[in-house]
């Protein structure tokens, strides 16, 4: 393969909801078809991230037990982690680790737990209710729809510099009442989709891949890789 790129799973043991793994899986199918070699590592608990070790990044979603041990840890990533997304560097961000990203996000049972700010949204809870069903939305810029399956209680309000990943066809999304889905910010891409969100949904995966080689790249073309046809199912 020509193209190497290393990816690091942040928190992979522990945040995993319904599959998540899935979209590692699906970004090895789509970076072969690239002539991409994804190295990939587990980055967890006391383990250092460093920005520059790594050119793509992807965090899962998690239950609330997780998130907790997650949301005390993260705080020791989070200068490398803001590093790593202000120098453009693409993330994909699921659910729990999509609301960690942001500013705090309050559990079931109340507790606020901090997240690392790096982008600007926040996410409350409901009381005994959660969002889960599958879910459309379609992006305003691109014109593609996505399709999913979500499953949260945290309501996600978006902030400064951040647009939706798509807006609500049918299903709840981020909060059930704005009409939105997801966040991007830069090259981070999140959403509440499961599902996993990559394997029903490979124009993310193509997104998030061409903009790693460009950015590791600079100076090559990459119009062959950003024209590869996406299959409708993985
Ligand atoms: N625990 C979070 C919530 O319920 C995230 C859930 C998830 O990642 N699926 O909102």
């Amino acid at each position: 393969m020509t193209y190497d790129l290393n990816v690091a799973h942040l928190y992979g043991d522990l945040m995993n909801t319904y599959g998540d793994v899935g979209n590692i899986l699906a970004l090895n199918y789509y970076a072969k078809q690239m002539d991409v070699k994804l190295h990939v590592k587990i980055v967890s608990l006391e383990e250092d991230f460093h920005a520059a070790d790594y050119d793509l990044a992807f965090f899962g979603g998690g239950q609330d037990f997780e998130q907790t041990i997650v949301a005390k840890d993260i705080q020791t990533k989070k200068v490398e982690l803001t590093k790593f997304i202000e120098s453009d560097g693409p993330l994909l961000a699921i659910c729990g680790g999509y609301q960690l990203l942001g500013h705090y996000y309050i559990g079931a049972d109340g507790e606020k737990l901090p997240g690392i700010g790096a982008l600007d949204h926040y996410t409350l809870k409901q009381d005994n209710h959660r969002f889960i069903g599958n879910i459309v939305i379609k992006n305003a810029e691109t014109g593609e729809t996505y399709h999913g399956f979500e499953n949260h209680q945290g309501r996600t309000f978006i902030g400064q510099g951040e647009r939706p990943l798509g807006n609500v066809i049918s299903g709840k999304g981020n909060n059930g009442e704005d009409g939105t889905e997801g966040a991007i910010y830069k090259n981070v891409y999140c959403s509440y989709f499961h599902g996993p969100i990559l394997t029903r949904n490979g124009d993310i995966a193509k997104h998030l891949l061409v903009a790693a080689l460009k950015r590791k790249f600079p100076d090559e073309d990459f119009s062959q890789q950003e024209a590869l046809p996406i299959p409708a199912t993985f």
